[in-house]
């Protein structure tokens, strides 16, 4: 709780060029691009620096696994869906690049492991090959493995790494040179004010040029226009001490399962399994969910035998109807963007889609 005095000299400024919403990977993003064209940028965050669901996640830098390639590739054709795959991919090598991240480097949890897909005899193998050599075919990375346990096909995706989603936040928010963050600060409401936007905040009044917001699930909250195209969905997450050597160090996914794992220090990190209850991870709740939970240690023991649970949480995410992120400019105040909705794959895309909505509207 803050007295008036805390209150009071809460802002620094009052007015900015640029406010940023959100101070997850997407509104850091954002910040570190838009510092290029100059300006006063402020980013207001209800929490702390990664509170939604980039402090959250798995640590996955990917855009996806080679089921979620097969599934682009039905929903929009071969063409489009190389170059999403593309885009991800370039996403990737920007934030290796501009964060200088490398597996010898001070990132100490930074690994250039890769993703693995394992398929069974009951995925449509045909389907997941036809993907493989069309990716193939098109020189991205991609590589077959012998299957580990009893599974019938891996396949993996060389260039994809995993981290500490926090360590990276820290990171990135080590760059930004003239962004002012405010902690604890949650937007009410925005309305405009002469050549200002005007946002209400629990700390008072600030203004603002020009508004992005970068609020994932939470956008439809200040934008009605965007509360049907992006949803919460809540991702439940554990880390287990098992036999992890039993696999290499690597993201993994097993389809079939709908379930994603990673090797993660002398453990194993893993998540997913929505499906087992999508009624209720459908909600911008934070809350653990037994049923997954228990799923999540079940699954594990299966490859790995008996397992410690060291940690358990959840996170909010925001999913689109199609899962591909959504960005543009309020139908209603042309001062006001918005950037979001990257349904499970956010490490993979936001970095390069912000870069992207910056140069398009910020560039002078
Ligand atoms: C359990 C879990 C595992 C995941 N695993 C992966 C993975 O391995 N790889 C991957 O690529 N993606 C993964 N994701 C998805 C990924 O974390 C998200 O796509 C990404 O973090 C979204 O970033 P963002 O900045 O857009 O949103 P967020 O990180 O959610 O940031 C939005 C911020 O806005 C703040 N906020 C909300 N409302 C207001 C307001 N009114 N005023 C001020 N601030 C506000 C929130 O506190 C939050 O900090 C996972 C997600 C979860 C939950």
């Amino acid at each position: 709780m803050l007295s008036y005095w805390q209150n009071k000299s809460h802002f620094i400024d009052h007015e900015y060029d640029l406010v940023i919403l959100g101070a997850g990977v997407c509104g850091l993003s954002l910040a570190y691009w838009a510092q290029k064209y100059g300006g006063k940028i402020a980013i207001l965050e209800k929490g702390i620096v990664g509170a939604g669901a980039s402090g959250k996640n798995a640590g996955f830098l990917t855009g996806g696994n080679l089921n979620y390639f097969a599934s682009l590739l039905e929903h929009y054709g071969e063409d489009k869906a190389i170059e999403l795959w593309r885009f991800t991919t370039e996403n990737v090598a920007l934030v290796k690049h501009e964060l200088d991240l490398d597996t010898n480097n001070k990132v100490s949890e930074y690994h250039e492991s890769g993703t693995i897909s394992l398929f069974r005899t009951t995925d449509n193998l045909m389907r997941i090959r036809h993907a493989f050599e069309l990716l193939k075919k098109n020189k991205f990375d991609v590589e077959e493995l012998s299957a580990p346990f009893d599974f019938e096909k891996a396949y993996k995706i060389k260039t994809d790494a995993s981290y500490n989603p926090v360590e990276v936040l820290n990171l990135l928010k080590a760059k930004l040179v003239n962004t002012v963050i405010y902690e604890h600060t949650h937007c009410l409401g925005l309305k405009q004010q002469g050549d200002f936007v005007e946002l209400q905040t629990n700390k008072g009044p600030i203004f603002a040029k020009k508004v992005i917001m970068a609020l994932n699930a939470f956008t439809g909250e200040l934008l009605p226009e965007i509360k049907a195209k992006i949803t919460p969905v809540r991702a439940q997450m554990c880390y287990l001490k098992t036999k992890a050597d039993a696999l290499s160090m690597a993201n993994y996914s097993i389809p079939s399962e709908r379930i994603y794992m990673r090797r993660y220090g002398d453990g194993i990190l893993i998540g997913g399994m929505r499906y087992l209850d999508e009624q209720n991870e459908n909600t911008a709740h934070e809350e653990l969910n037994p049923k997954i939970q228990n799923a999540l240690i079940e699954r594990c023991e299966k490859y790995f035998g008996s397992c410690q649970l060291l940690h358990k949480w959840c996170g909010i995410m925001g999913f689109t109807q199609d899962e591909q992120p959504i960005v543009g400019r309020s139908k209603y105040n042309a001062n006001v963007f918005y950037i979001g909705g990257y349904s499970g794959h956010g490490n993979g895309y936001a970095f390069k889609l912000s870069k992207n909505l910056i140069d398009e509207y910020f560039a002078k």
